[in-house]
């Protein structure tokens, strides 16, 4: 019966991946108590000068019978769950401190950025602002030296709370940044009215740059927007120095990516920064 297998398919389908969600769930719960977490850090690469002038923390999870777990297969989970909003205020902390540590073997060099990923449950649950202000009291990091990555979908939320969040973070000097920028709902026409410092494009945009016209022209348009709105611009997913180059005679000021570098670990970043070494 074409029926009853369908149904037999679709609950142990749907058992699975229920299972999996619990069992990810818990151990999630657990690798915050077993110090599990750890940061890995991209750097950030001003193109005129070559020179690194940030990073940004990736979240990464190491769990003994899990192995490395990435990003993309727990944080929708801990989202869920609720747990991001503990696991963002780790994350918060520690690239701050790491941050702090990195700025402090600099002497007479302008201090690195660090860009610190949010989640829009870390705006809905918490009391966000309390509890940056606290972890920057705590760390001695300066506001200057930090970035919040939001997406457009926390935009859409479309609440005055938010808003004033966001203003209370740009007063404070921390620059927003929009990840992801253009690949959800295009609030590009209201954009000028948030109080956002920085776009970051999306390597989805930056791919076939250097292969195919149509998306050179796609990019240098939103290159354009970007400027007219007086914001920031990050290139993420440059994997190549065509790509690079080609991001530089458009305009954009920063980038990132596997051509200048994967996320390492802290001890990496600083030994790179140690060198002197322009990626
Ligand atoms: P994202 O914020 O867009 O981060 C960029 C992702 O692209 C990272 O994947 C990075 O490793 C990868 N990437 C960087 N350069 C290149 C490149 O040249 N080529 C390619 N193919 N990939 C590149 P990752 O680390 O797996 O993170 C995935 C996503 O997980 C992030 O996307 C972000 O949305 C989320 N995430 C990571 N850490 C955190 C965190 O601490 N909190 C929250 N809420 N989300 C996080
Ligand atoms: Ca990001
Ligand atoms: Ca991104
Ligand atoms: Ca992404």
């Amino acid at each position: 019966n074409y029926g009853r297998n369908n149904y037999q398919f679709y609950s142990r389908e749907l058992g699975s991946k229920a299972s999996e969600y619990i069992m990810l769930g818990a151990s999630i719960r657990q690798a915050l108590k077993n110090a599990e977490f750890e940061l890995f850090y991209q750097p950030q690469v001003d193109l005129m000068s070559g020179s690194i002038v940030g990073a940004e923390a990736l979240l990464r999870w190491r769990n003994p019978q899990l192995g490395v777990v990435m990003p993309d297969r727990f944080i929708k989970v801990a989202e869920e769950s609720g747990l991001i909003v503990e696991i963002g205020e780790w994350v918060l902390r520690e690239a701050c401190n790491a941050l702090v540590s990195l700025n402090n073997n600099r002497g007479e060099q302008s201090p690195l950025s660090m860009a610190v990923n949010l989640s829009s449950r870390q705006f809905l649950y918490n009391d966000l602002l309390a509890s940056v202000k606290q972890i920057l009291a705590e760390t001695g990091c300066k506001p200057e030296w930090l970035k919040l990555e939001i997406t457009e979908s926390l935009l859409l939320e479309d609440s005055q709370e938010i808003i004033n969040t966001l203003s209370a973070f740009k007063e404070m000097g921390i620059t927003i940044s929009i990840d992801d920028f253009c690949t959800g709902y295009s609030a590009m026409s209201y954009l000028g009215q948030f109080p956002i410092s920085q776009v970051k494009i999306d390597r989805s945009f930056v791919r076939d740059i250097a292969a195919k016209q149509d998306k050179l022209e796609l990019i240098t348009a939103i290159i354009r927007i970007a400027h007219a709105l007086r914001l920031e611009l990050v290139a993420e997913g440059v994997e190549s120095k065509q790509q690079a180059n080609l991001l530089k005679i458009q305009g954009c000021t920063i980038a990132q990516g596997y051509f200048f570098g994967k996320p390492m670990r802290l001890r990496h970043l600083e030994l790179i920064l140690a060198d002197g070494q322009n990626l």
